[in-house]
């Protein structure tokens, strides 16, 4: 069994996919062209953003945001404490501090309690400015970004949506990277929307942002690539990447269904099994389903369930092992003492099931017979 199953993908849509790489390979123009301006549009026009700037992989789209913004040595940004490393890695990568920030065991998404409570505190213990908070769509689930918004407005900080396992959520009528003042994504393989390779995006509504960004991405270019007018970076999202995501948008939406579909099975089959816990989702939210996210009761119950179904050939991963605030990398970079013990606790009790669109039933009705083996 595939963690994700991009091999069944592929067969279902190899000759689109085969075809679409072939004609840019003999087409002779590897960078930007006809089918990365295509593929920004079509994101932009998919989540409602004005525009869509593509770029090199996820961990830059979010590094570029915070340098459009100027973000530097005397600003702390919120991040959640349960989250991939690179929402923390670009703070310090720009000079500033990051405070990370609890999240709900609910959605594990950033608490936006703790999250104010956080900012209460910088502002009284520290000289640094609060200035942008990280929104991460953990799982596919969007964050709670109406009440993360009214935080925002009220400290005057701007919002960065990590978007690269959201993208394709929803909250209402309203899709997941469209709530950041920027947001951005990811194209990694085994994201919602993955490429064969790296890749990511960048999406804003404001005009002057776009036009930074698109300099950004390319060395900080003004009238041309020779005309440097910022210190930049060499991010562009390689046309070959571009070519397989304009054939992988067009069935992107019934693969949402498809995940989502495998979703309702394992909340039906688990719903019996005890000491268990299933992913939830929001009221009038819609996950992307990124991972299929269990807790169990304690770490040792999580390894005898991973070591079963390692045994019966089935692949988990435990996404999050460590909590941010405890990552070597940003000790003595911490200007606050973190407060989480709700992700110190789920990083014990965490543990991601297979999921895509190609799961089948029979696989679903196979891994939660395991688990409950072992309950
Ligand atoms: C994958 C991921 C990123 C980084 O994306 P890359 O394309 O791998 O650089 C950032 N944030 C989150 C939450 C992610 O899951």
């Amino acid at each position: 069994m595939e963690f994700r199953d991009l091999k069944k993908q592929y067969e279902q849509n190899k000759e689109k996919i085969d075809n679409a790489i072939a004609e840019v390979v003999s087409g002779g123009h590897y960078i930007g062209g006809v089918a990365v301006a295509h593929l920004e549009n079509r994101l932009a026009g998919y989540v409602g953003a004005k525009h869509c700037i593509s770029c090199a992989n996820g961990t830059d789209a979010l590094q570029l945001a915070l340098m459009a913004w100027q973000v530097g040595p005397e600003d702390a940004v919120f991040v959640p404490d349960f989250t991939f490393f690179s929402s923390g890695e670009v703070v310090p990568m720009v000079g500033a501090v990051p405070v990370f920030v609890d999240v709900e065991e609910s959605t594990f998404n950033i608490d936006p309690q703790k999250l104010e409570a956080a900012v209460e505190r910088v502002l009284h213990e520290t000289d640094l400015v609060p200035k942008v908070v990280v929104a991460v769509d953990l799982f596919g689930h969007p964050a709670k970004h109406e009440a993360i918004r009214n935080i925002a407005d009220k400290y005057h900080m701007y919002v960065l949506e990590d978007g690269a396992q959201g993208f394709g959520g929803m909250i209402g009528e309203r899709k997941a990277c469209s709530f950041g003042d920027i947001s951005t994504t990811s194209f990694f393989p085994s994201k919602p929307l993955g490429c064969y390779g790296d890749g990511g995006a960048i999406f804003t509504d404001n005009d002057g942002w776009d036009r930074l960004l698109r300099s950004l991405v390319v060395h900080g270019k003004g009238a041309d690539k020779y005309d440097n007018i910022h210190i930049g970076m060499n991010s562009r999202l390689d046309t070959l990447q571009a070519a397989v995501l304009n054939v992988k948008m067009d069935f992107f939406e019934e693969e949402i269904k498809g995940c989502a579909q495998a979703a309702v099975w394992y909340d039906t089959s688990l719903l019996s099994v005890c000491n268990i816990k299933c992913p939830g989702t929001l009221d009038g939210y819609h996950s992307s389903w990124a991972q299929y996210t269990i807790l169990l009761e304690n770490e040792a119950v999580r390894q005898q369930v991973i070591d079963n179904l390692k045994a019966a050939g089935i692949p988990t991963a435990v996404y999050y092992k460590k909590p941010m605030h405890m990552q070597a990398a940003f000790a003595g970079r911490q200007p606050v003492t973190a407060d989480c013990p709700v992700t110190e606790d789920i990083c014990k009790r965490c543990l991601s099931l297979p999921l895509s669109a190609y799961v089948t039933q029979m696989e679903v009705a196979e891994i939660c017979q395991v688990i409950s083996g072992v309950l």
